[in-house]
């Protein structure tokens, strides 16, 4: 849908990655025993706990900090909600099928990747089918020619039956976004029908991809963390100044369309001043947004927003941009930041039997104008039968668009095809004035809509690194300790019992404290500090004889004086990853000191 990918490149980072990530559990193609099935992963024990740990900063964020409500829906939904929604009519991809070997492909990435078009998505399907002809473009596995071959719209969505027989169709949600809209008359009484409000939601979301590629980066299930921010679009405003001076790299529209356009480095103040971000909404949670992504971990050098293209855009978006990451030379997008409109909410409004509407109270109540019919049905009935009603209607209808109409002798209405004159006098037309309390509106939606697995992919790329330590090649993840799978690895150096007595203490402790421990008894230590390496852990501490003697040394002075053993004088070995400093730190304020530092309110270095 609103992908842009530029020609890809794969470079040997990639192959290293998702080779690692299926041998130590990050994630690896699904159903293997079954030859697998093309954009389909499991996260293993380490992508499920890094996963959960940046779904968990996402709502701290997203969520709690901003004041946000949580909801949790179903990932089913009947399909008037998609007639609704417009998925059913334009949730579309080009197809193209391989005349020879069969293999659908879609058709705008087979035109990006093999000519100078960088939209091919916006094209009209007639024209994606001459340049395919015209560029002699061939099938990306066999290499048969596709000219000739028809495009068609491919709708993403997968359809399901709910319940036995096929009298209520269903789908899997594309977005989780439309789980959120569909509620909103039961959301605004939680949010007292007080706007400005906002409603999140981490879930998973299925497309029905053609061609699911470069492991998990495109996929047809994943995992979405969406907000859907409602507002009064004539009164409430942002809190720009808070993120006024957060330094954002752009590129917008323009310099994408420019012969020599680039990227710009600004603030989100600046760009907002200068017109370059419109709406204002947006231009809030791509503030908020670029400081999250770098605290977990993603590398700024690599990071951008990109406004999208006018042929880009989803149906639904009037203003959009992109979070994108940088992986091998290719740009991928990360979240879609888009100003929704009153699209969605008036499109159920429409559909349902429900209000999607906020009755907004004015400060002051309003006397206004209402021009009002009450006809007389002793006339009207004879007159029209069975039809009096629908002329009232048709009458009532009138007097609110024109009042002018009713300044004749007769007044002339339409009721199906046919004109009618009716005597003014009949018609009980007058204009009152009424005193109202307030009105029904529609709110506007802002969201910023995250991708969760690919946020997971960039962060290991971005993380991943290669040294060389003690003269030997090391392979590590520099994960921030925040979204690290595991934070700390404890080993006794050898498995005595005393040692593993030791560090089995350890372990419980710091487990106790709330952060996430590993025990790892087998092979040489160093081998032991390699493993964590390889899967981020940013400390590893190892219990040894030093640890015993000092302990031991604790008790015999305890012994001799009957005080209480000196708790520093029990210590252990910490391992920072990154730069495989070491240091020797009190047993007793281990979890305290650590704990501080996955915090963030501490740092190795201040130890
Ligand atoms: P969209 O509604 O297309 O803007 O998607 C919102 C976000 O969901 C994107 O920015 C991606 O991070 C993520 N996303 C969309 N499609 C896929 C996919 N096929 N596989 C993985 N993530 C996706």
């Amino acid at each position: 849908m609103s992908e842009h990918d530029t020609t890809e490149r794969t470079d040997a980072t990639t192959e290293k990655l998702v080779e690692l990530a299926k041998r130590r559990g990050y994630f690896f193609q699904s159903s293997g025993a079954y030859g697998g099935v093309g954009g389909f992963y499991t996260f293993g024990p380490q992508g499920a706990a890094l996963k959960g740990n940046v779904e968990d900063a996402w709502r701290d964020r997203f969520a709690v900090a901003e004041g946000n409500m949580e909801i949790d829906a179903p990932t089913i939904m009947p399909e008037p909600v998609f007639e609704a929604s417009g998925h059913l009519e334009g949730f579309d991809d080009m197809l193209v099928e391989c005349p020879d070997c069969g293999e659908s492909h879609r058709a705008d990435h087979v035109v990006e990747d093999n000519t100078e078009y960088e939209d091919a998505e916006s094209l009209p399907i007639p024209e994606v089918e001459e340049v395919i002809a015209e560029y002699e473009l061939v099938c990306p596995n066999c290499g048969a020619g596709l000219a000739g071959q028809a495009v068609e719209a491919f709708n993403l969505m997968f359809d399901t039956n709910i319940g036995p027989g096929e009298s209520q169709p269903g789908y899997l949600r594309p977005e989780t976004a439309q789980g959120i809209f569909v509620e909103f008359p039961r959301l605004k009484e939680y949010a007292r029908n007080q706007l400005p409000f906002g409603v999140t939601q981490i879930g998973r979301a299925y497309r029905n991809e053609i061609s699911p590629r470069r492991s998990i980066i495109r996929v047809r299930e994943f995992t979405q963390a969406e907000l859907e921010y409602f507002v009064d679009p004539e009164e409430d405003e942002p809190d720009l100044e808070s993120v006024a001076d957060v330094e954002v790299t752009l590129y917008p529209a323009d310099e994408q369309n420019a012969e020599d356009g680039s990227e710009i480095a600004i603030t989100i103040g600046e760009a907002v001043e200068e017109g370059i971000i419109a709406n204002e909404w947006v231009a809030y949670f791509l503030g908020v947004a670029k400081p999250w992504y770098e605290s977990v971990g993603v590398d700024m050098d690599r990071f951008r927003f990109r406004q999208h293209l006018s042929g880009e855009r989803a149906h639904y978006a009037a203003d959009c941009w992109d979070a994108e990451s940088e992986i091998d030379g290719n740009w991928i997008e990360l979240a879609g930041f888009a100003y929704r409109s009153d699209y969605d909410l008036s499109k159920h409004e429409e559909h349902s039997d429900d209000r999607f509407t906020i009755f907004k109270q004015y400060d002051q109540p309003k006397t206004v104008e209402r021009a009002t019919v009450d006809p007389d049905m002793s006339y009207l009935g004879p007159e029209f039968g069975g039809d009096a009603q629908a002329v009232v209607s048709e009458l009532e209808a009138l007097a609110a668009r024109d009042r002018s109409a009713f300044e004749g002798e007769t007044v002339e209405i339409e009721l199906e095809g046919e004109t009618h004159e009716i005597p003014a006098e009949k018609t009980g037309f007058s204009v009152e004035e009424q005193t109202e309390a307030g009105e029904h509106i529609t709110p506007h939606v802002v969201e910023p809509s995250f991708g969760v697995g690919r946020l997971v992919y960039t962060v290991l790329h971005h993380a991943y690194r290669e040294d060389e330590v003690d003269g030997e090649e090391r392979t590590y993840l520099a994960l921030e300790p925040e979204v690290a799978p595991t934070f700390v690895g404890v080993f006794p150096l050898q498995s005595d019992d005393e040692l593993v007595d030791v560090a089995q203490e350890i372990v419980d402790d710091l487990r106790e404290a709330g952060l996430s421990v590993t025990y790892d008894d087998s092979g040489n230590i160093g081998r032991r500090y390699r493993r964590q390496d390889e899967v981020g852990t940013p400390f590893c501490v190892t219990v040894d004889f030093e640890t015993i003697e000092e302990r031991e040394a604790q008790r015999a002075s305890e012994d001799a004086s009957g005080d209480e053993p000196r708790a520093e004088e029990t210590t252990v070995t910490v391992r920072e990853r990154d730069t495989t400093e070491q240091k020797r730190l009190p047993v007793d304020d281990l979890a305290e000191t650590l704990a501080a530092i996955r915090e963030g309110d501490l740092t190795f270095d201040d130890v």
